[in-house]
């Protein structure tokens, strides 16, 4: 149980300190460094359900989820025995494999703008891919890009790039050229006049939008009513692509992505994530008219050695089954919302201005009075009081994003009971903030 109040964590210590002379900054991402919240990471030893161990031996109740796709708990009993089953096979094939057939109809079936889809290897990948696909179909060059939303780590998209670049006070990153860059326009998120205002000044040469439906990556923003639908229009009207990344709320939001849940069908869809059930795995997809011009069955290039491989396929195909039965998603809205309005209520009642929200399994909390429209009204959080609240929960074996601008994500294998624990710790570290 629990009960430890200052934490003991001789031995990541020494690992991370080891790390930092292996690695840039010691870490393989940068989010995982806490960097953000003045602290130095936890090193992990081993994960199972709702839990995670440090190598010093201390419980969290891990409310990251790998960063979204541990949605089924961690380790899920049957993800592994199926990954066992499918080591026998081998672990890449470099060739068509029925199992990429299996989670593709699987995928389409669930996501109402997908008729066909191409499997990558990270979200990244998807993003890039789609946005060079958004180009193609349309003949132009200009995307629009939401302040605070990321879409992966490549060139076009490092422009107010949300949590990780936030975090980091890295308004745009050394190294991509500005060239690479000045095609991508960027609008604050709920803002459809300047949405509006960049199609005007850019009559005929914009391929399309890409956003958050439902964002994850300034912390947790949904969109206002009217949004979504007015994006849909713009496009629309103006003979543009609307691209959904829903690489974060795919399979989290609601089964069928952020899309399913708020009725508004974008033209693409980028997924990663859930998707990939704990193993690297990205995704594309949308109408068949659009993804037919991808190689080889169009001109446009997307390739990959490892795209499709068995042990990612499989671990999607069970993970979305589970996924499948009945009410889950009614259950992992229930704790989400259990957990998000409780803390909501001790925060407030503890005297601190707060904000926050959730949907489907995944929620977030503003250390400020709000209401959080965009990512500038998020950039008013208290960072310094999420950083003192981060470690406060941390220390009572609470794991949350190390991140005020990055979301928190529930999975089925958070019992109420796992929640009355993360509540208590809440109120003793929201009493001493
Ligand atoms: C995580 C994420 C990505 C990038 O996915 P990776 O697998 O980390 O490359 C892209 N878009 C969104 C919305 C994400 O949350």
């Amino acid at each position: 149980m629990n009960t430890n109040t200052s934490l003991i964590t001789k031995k990541s210590k020494e690992i991370f300190a080891a790390a930092q002379k292996l690695m840039p900054g010691g870490v393989s991402s940068p989010v995982r460094a806490f960097k953000s919240v003045n602290g130095e990471p936890v090193v992990f030893d081993r994960v199972k359900g709702a839990y995670a161990w440090d190598v010093d031996g201390n419980q969290y109740i891990d409310y990251v989820g790998t960063w979204g796709p541990a949605i089924c708990g961690h380790a899920h009993p049957e993800v592994i025995n199926a990954l066992n089953k499918a080591l026998e096979n081998g672990t890449s094939f470099g060739a068509p494999s029925l199992l990429e057939n299996i989670l593709a109809e699987m995928v389409i079936e669930a996501v109402p703008s997908i008729e066909m889809v191409r499997f990558v290897n990270s979200g990244t990948e998807a993003c890039m891919s789609v946005l060079r696909l958004m180009r193609a179909f349309t003949g132009r060059e200009k995307i629009i890009k939401f302040e605070g939303c990321y879409h992966g780590h490549a060139d076009m998209f490092l422009v107010k790039a949300g949590s990780g670049v936030a975090t980091l006070g890295l308004p745009d990153s050394p190294g991509v050229p500005k060239s690479t860059t000045a095609s991508t326009l960027t609008a604050p998120y709920n803002d459809l006049e300047a949405v509006k205002n960049l199609f005007k000044e850019h009559p005929d040469d914009i391929a399309g939008i890409i956003l958050e439906p439902v964002v994850g990556n300034s912390g947790f923003i949904k969109p206002d009513p009217g949004f979504l639908e007015g994006l849909r229009e713009l496009t629309t009207v103006n003979n543009a692509l609307l691209t959904f990344d829903e690489v974060m709320t795919g399979f989290r939001i609601a089964y069928g992505g952020a899309q399913q849940k708020l009725g508004v069908t974008p033209d693409l869809t980028t997924l990663g994530k859930v998707i990939g059930g704990g193993l690297p795995v990205g995704a594309y997809g949308g109408r068949a008219d659009i993804m037919s011009m991808i190689a080889p069955a169009g001109p446009v290039y997307q390739a990959g050695t490892l795209s499709g491989n068995p042990l990612a396929m499989t671990a999607g195909i069970k993970t979305l089954e589970i996924l499948q039965r009945p009410a889950t998603y009614e259950k992992l809205e229930e704790i989400t919302k259990q957990l998000n309005e409780e803390l909501l209520k001790i925060a407030k009642n503890k005297g601190h201005a707060v904000c926050g929200s959730y949907s489907g399994a995944m929620f977030g909390l503003f250390f400020t009075e709000g209401p959080v429209h965009n990512y500038s009204d998020a950039k008013r959080s208290d960072l310094n009081k999420f950083s003192r609240f981060h470690r406060g929960m941390l220390e009572k074996g609470v794991y949350l994003a190390p991140s005020q601008f990055e979301a928190g994500f529930m999975s089925l294998a958070h019992t109420f009971k796992d929640i009355e624990q993360t509540l208590a710790a809440a109120n003793d570290v929201l009493s001493n903030l």
